[in-house]
């Protein structure tokens, strides 16, 4: 920390003397401020993006009529990631995918009949509002299947192994332990959501969410 210190002293120093700390100081508040503003939202078609990045939660809804089927990129990354689990004596398998807005309203009506509406809204998404419908979704399991959809799966070797390795994938564990707030759902340590290498990666090193990370959708 001291010597920390005593660098960016010393480069403050060396700034000076060239007479553009004040300038560097600016321009460095500048990127901070527009990096603040960075997040950009747009609308095509009903549906929401944030950099370019589609953005669906229980605020945030995709029209009925979107069904753009399984993200191709998204499944590929998917298979290889699955596949390279197996060196690790991983049994990783792939559970759900794509699934169309009246898949979705089949879905949670029959949880609704079952559990009731307030259980239901804890683990199920209301039609037109699951992540499983924009194609970048994802639900994955254990080959034996036995704790499959519970928060038990982090337990598993699987879990533990989609936890450690899904971002170098380019995939976030959507709905993390200790975000319910944030997201509405509880932990769900088998979903995994697409959203490219390099922002996965800053999820996963900041164990945040879209809607923080994003500051949008709360
Ligand atoms: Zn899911």
């Amino acid at each position: 920390m001291k010597k920390l210190f005593l660098a960016a002293s010393i480069t403050s120093l060396m700034l000076t003397a060239c007479g553009t700390y004040d300038e560097t100081v600016e321009q460095n508040n500048q990127q901070v401020a527009e990096k603040k503003d960075q997040h950009k939202v747009t609308r095509k078609d009903g549906v929401t993006y944030v950099d370019g990045h589609l953005f669906v939660n229980k605020k945030v809804g995709l029209p009925s009529e979107y069904a753009p089927g399984e993200n191709v990129k998204a499944r590929m990354q998917l298979d290889r990631m699955i596949q390279e689990s197996r060196q690790d004596d991983v049994n990783l398998v792939f559970r759900s995918g794509f699934r169309s807005y009246e898949t979705q309203q089949q879905l949670y009506s029959s949880y609704v009949a079952k559990d009731g509406q307030a259980a239901a809204d804890k683990y199920s998404a209301k039609p037109g509002h699951s992540e499983h419908q924009s194609g970048l979704a994802f639900d994955v399991g254990s080959a034996n299947a036995s704790d499959d959809f519970k928060t038990s799966f982090v337990k598993t070797p699987e879990g533990q192994w989609v936890k450690d390795h899904a971002h170098t994938y380019g995939f976030i564990i959507r709905y993390p332990e200790g975000k319910e707030a944030i997201t509405g759902y509880q932990y769900e340590p088998w979903h995994l959501r697409y959203v490219g290498k390099d922002l996965a990666q800053t999820i996963h090193n900041e164990e945040t969410t879209l809607e923080e990370y994003f500051e949008f959708g709360q």
